[in-house]
C-alpha cells in the first residue's frame, strides 16, 4: 500500500508501485523506465504510465566498490536504499543490473516487500523456450562467479561461458564503451563471433546477462534464441505491478 491517498482510495489504484535501484549504469536504467512505461500504457491504455520510485546512483561510485571487491559496502548501500524505497511506498524492488545481484541477499534481508531477481525472470524465459544449455555473457563477475551462474544452474540450466580471452573482451566493452554510452560496430561483430563459438560448444541460446549488452546486440542480430535481461526483468516487473 502506497501512501495516504491510495490507502483512502484503494479501488482507484490500477497498479502497484515499482521501486527501481538503477544507474548501474544509467544507459540501461533509461531502458528499464522506457520499457516499463510503454508496457503499462499498452496494457492499461489511454494516458497511463507506470508508478515508479527510482534511486539512481552515480555509477562511478558503484564501479569503484566492485573494483575494490568491497561488496559488503555496496550491499549495505543498496539494501539501505531498498528499505527507503519500501518506506516511500514501493510494493516491489527491482535491481536494474545483473552484476549487483551478487548482493541480492543483503537487499532481500532489508525489505519486507518482494524482490524480483533478474536471474529467476531470465531462467523462466529460457526454460519457456525449452532450452537447457544456455550461453551467458556479462561482466567478469557475472560470467565467473557463482552468484549468477549458480542461480541459473539451480533452475536446471547448463551454463556455458566464453573462454578467458573472450570474457576479458566482453567485460572491457561493457565498462569502456557501453556504460559510457558508446556503441561500437567492431565490438558488436566480435560479440557475434563469440556467440558463434558458444553455439559451436553446444549453447542453444544466449543470455545477454548484462543490462547494457542488449544496447549493442539485439535479438535481430543473433540467429539463436536471445534473452535480453533488462527487457525480461522490466517486463516481469510490469507483470507483478499489474497482476
Ligand atoms: N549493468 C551491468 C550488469 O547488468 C553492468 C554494470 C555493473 O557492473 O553493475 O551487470
Amino acid at each position: 500500500m502506497s501512501g495516504p491517498f491510495y490507502s483512502l482510495l484503494p479501488t482507484l489504484r490500477p497498479m502497484k508501485t515499482i521501486g527501481i535501484l538503477g544507474g548501474m549504469s544509467s544507459e540501461s536504467s533509461i531502458e528499464y523506465e522506457r520499457i516499463i512505461n510503454k508496457a503499462v500504457r499498452e496494457r492499461l491504455g489511454g494516458v497511463h504510465s507506470a508508478d515508479l520510485l527510482i534511486r539512481s546512483y552515480d555509477f562511478a561510485e558503484i564501479e569503484s566498490l566492485q573494483e575494490a571487491g568491497n561488496w559488503d559496502a555496496a550491499g549495505q548501500l543498496l539494501a539501505g536504499d531498498a528499505a527507503r524505497l519500501e518506506e516511500a511506498g514501493a510494493d516491489v524492488i527491482v535491481l536494474a543490473t545483473n552484476t549487483m545481484h551478487k548482493v541480492a541477499r543483503q537487499i532481500e534481508d532489508a525489505i519486507r516487500i518482494p524482490f524480483l531477481h533478474i536471474a529467476d525472470a531470465t531462467a523462466d524465459a529460457v526454460k519457456a523456450e525449452g532450452i537447457e544449455a544456455i550461453a551467458l555473457l556479462g561482466t567478469r563477475y557475472t560470467m565467473e562467479q557463482d552468484f549468477y551462474r549458480g542461480r541459473l544452474t539451480a533452475h536446471g540450466l547448463e551454463v556455458i561461458v566464453p573462454g578467458a580471452g573472450d570474457r576479458t573482451f566482453i567485460n572491457d566493452v561493457i565498462f569502456n564503451e557501453l556504460v559510457q554510452g558508446r556503441i561500437v560496430e567492431e565490438s558488436k561483430q566480435r560479440y557475434l563471433q563469440i556467440i558463434e563459438r558458444l553455439h559451436e560448444r553446444g549453447a542453444e541460446g544466449v543470455i545477454a546477462g548484462c543490462t547494457e549488452i542488449e544496447l549493442l546486440v539485439t535479438p535481430d542480430d543473433v540467429d539463436l534464441p536471445y534473452f535480453p535481461t533488462a527487457r525480461i526483468h522490466a517486463l516481469a516487473a510490469v507483470e507483478f505491478a499489474l497482476e
